[in-house]
């Protein structure tokens, strides 16, 4: 957290067009640099923010809460019944509305740091053709709930009721308390290698095509905008936590995996580079992630674990010159397309 007199002109640029960006570049994480400093991988683990906190402890938090709490008891998912299985639903309806809602209350209604940080001036649109309704927000909602969590819903009652009937691989905090925490401090890693490769085939274009496309309309991106996803890509994106099946968990950690699955992105899509609360101002969103909204063939996966996109040659920095590395990545294929086309060569004048 900084203090003082942090504003987005002194950490940032914001141009003629109302776009702001970061000076900053962007690195990989201390796990990931060689060689590896034992104060910087303290300071990526134990920081604020750091990997832990506040973002992955509060995620582990709300998933902890809805166990004790909000979810049946084993004895009662042993059959599937609609009774059991409604009220799971109900419950992450309600918790990603008000989670979601609450970034979105702070940000776009209450506006209570008005445009300080946000990456483009431009307000979600409310008059698009794009949208349903017309209005991105509303859109972006429905998708959120009537496919997001209906698909997250369909696997959390899948696996709950695997393991109540002693299908999955069982342990517990009283007889493996390492593994237990040692696989609840992996679950965000593999979340989020895991998007890797289900955003990078969503790009194969029969994908993009058919489903993908309709994330990425979204390109001024607001909180709403993160789970806002076709059906196709649903399964895809929440199909992570199946790694349970083959791994030793407890019924917490697939609830850890799909909470963090199912809630992150509206922090990952907020708009906002960070959030403020007087003096002090918090890292809170992902320019990362946004660099992968306004370019598209970049930054596939996550800002943790962003050395997937190093190794498979799609990192953006967030510099100009990545801008201009990327444009010239395009315009080689395009000149590739107009040799074996002559048809393609009007589109190499538009995208020049
Ligand atoms: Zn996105
Ligand atoms: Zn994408």
């Amino acid at each position: 957290m900084s203090q003082g007199t942090l504003s987005e002109s002194s950490i940032g640029t914001r141009d003629a067009r109302g776009h702001w960006r970061p000076d900053y570049r962007l690195q990989m994480p201390a796990p990931f640099r060689r060689p590896l400093r034992a104060g910087a991988l303290a300071r990526w683990f134990l920081g604020f923010p750091g990997y832990l906190w506040p973002w992955n402890l509060l995620y582990f938090a709300i998933a902890l809460g809805a166990w004790l709490a909000l979810t049946p008891s084993l004895a009662t998912m042993q059959t599937l019944e609609p009774g059991w299985i409604g009220y799971i639903l109900a419950r992450n309806v309600v918790i990603t509305s008000v989670f979601f809602g609450a970034w979105h209350l702070y940000f776009y209604v209450v506006k209570a740091q008005g445009k300080a940080f946000k990456y483009t001036e431009r307000p979600p649109a409310t008059d698009s053709k794009l949208f349903l309704f017309g209005n991105q927000v509303r859109d972006n909602i429905f998708w959120t709930l009537a496919s997001g969590v209906t698909i997250w819903t369909a696997y959390e009652v899948l696996m709950l009721w695997a393991y109540a009937n002693g299908w999955l691989l069982y342990v517990d905090w009283e007889t493996s308390p390492v593994w237990f925490v040692v696989l609840l401090l992996l679950i965000p890693v593999f979340r989020e290698a895991h998007f890797y490769v289900v955003h990078r085939v969503s790009h194969w274009r029969p994908l993009y095509d058919h489903a993908h496309y309709l994330h990425h309309r979204n390109v001024n991106v607001n909180p709403w905008s993160g789970m806002s996803m076709h059906p196709i890509e649903h399964l895809l994106y929440f199909s992570g936590p199946l790694i349970h099946l083959v791994l030793p968990s407890h019924p917490l950690h697939v609830l850890f995996h799909l909470f963090h699955t199912g809630l992150s992105p509206a922090k990952g899509h907020c708009g906002f580079e960070r959030i403020v609360a007087g003096e002090r101002s918090l890292v809170c969103g992902n320019w990362f992630h946004y660099l992968h909204h306004t370019h598209f063939e970049c930054n596939y996966g996550s800002d943790s674990v962003p050395v997937l996109d190093k190794i498979f040659g799609s990192f953006h920095d967030g510099s100009p010159e990545a801008d201009a590395r990327l444009k010239e990545k395009r315009l080689a294929r395009l000149r590739a397309m107009r040799g074996a086309s002559p048809a393609a060569g009007g589109e190499l004048e538009g995208a020049a």
